[in-house]
């Protein structure tokens, strides 16, 4: 028997326990009876910030983004196929940093688009700039990919 894994309700933030032996992909929330996977990023703001990014057993990949941010806009269409892609194995959240600037300045983001990946609150990984490949999970607990090539090889690794 494996541990059940924790993971945030997009819709109402609760936090859910699935069984890690039944598909995620599936799950409903306990509270608010919505998927707790939509393959989209989640918006992230003051209000549900911590709560995601502490409380998920599993990476949490931010997008700190701006409306304005002509790359930021091409990155969007990457960083969504990649949560439909990679979900539920991570999570994909965007902070828009001009409605969230405390956020932004917490982390120190001096440019845009940024991606951090949290691992229970901890910053594990950060990338600056866009991100021009889509991002491929490359298996095993707790080892993914932020940023890959179309070759294994250029995976980026945390830990
Ligand atoms: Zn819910």
């Amino acid at each position: 028997m494996s541990e059940p894994i924790h993971v945030v309700c997009p819709h109402c933030n609760a936090v859910n326990r699935i069984p890690s032996d039944r598909p995620a992909a599936e799950a409903v929330c306990g509270k608010c009876k919505q998927r707790l996977f939509t393959g989209e990023p989640v918006a992230l703001t003051g209000q549900n910030f911590n709560k995601h990014i502490e409380r998920h057993d599993i990476p949490v990949v931010v997008d700190f983004w701006a409306p304005w941010c002509g790359p930021c806009r091409a990155m969007a269409p990457i960083f969504d196929r990649a949560a439909k892609e990679l979900e539920p194995r991570v999570r994909f959240a965007k902070v828009n940093v001009d409605e969230e600037p405390s956020i932004a300045a917490h982390y120190g983001i001096r440019g845009i688009p940024t991606l951090i990946v949290f691992d229970h609150g901890e910053v594990a990984k950060e990338h600056a700039g866009l991100v021009r490949t889509s991002a491929r999970f490359c298996g095993g607990r707790r080892v993914f990919v932020l940023v890959c090539g179309d070759l294994p090889r250029n995976c980026r690794h945390v830990k």
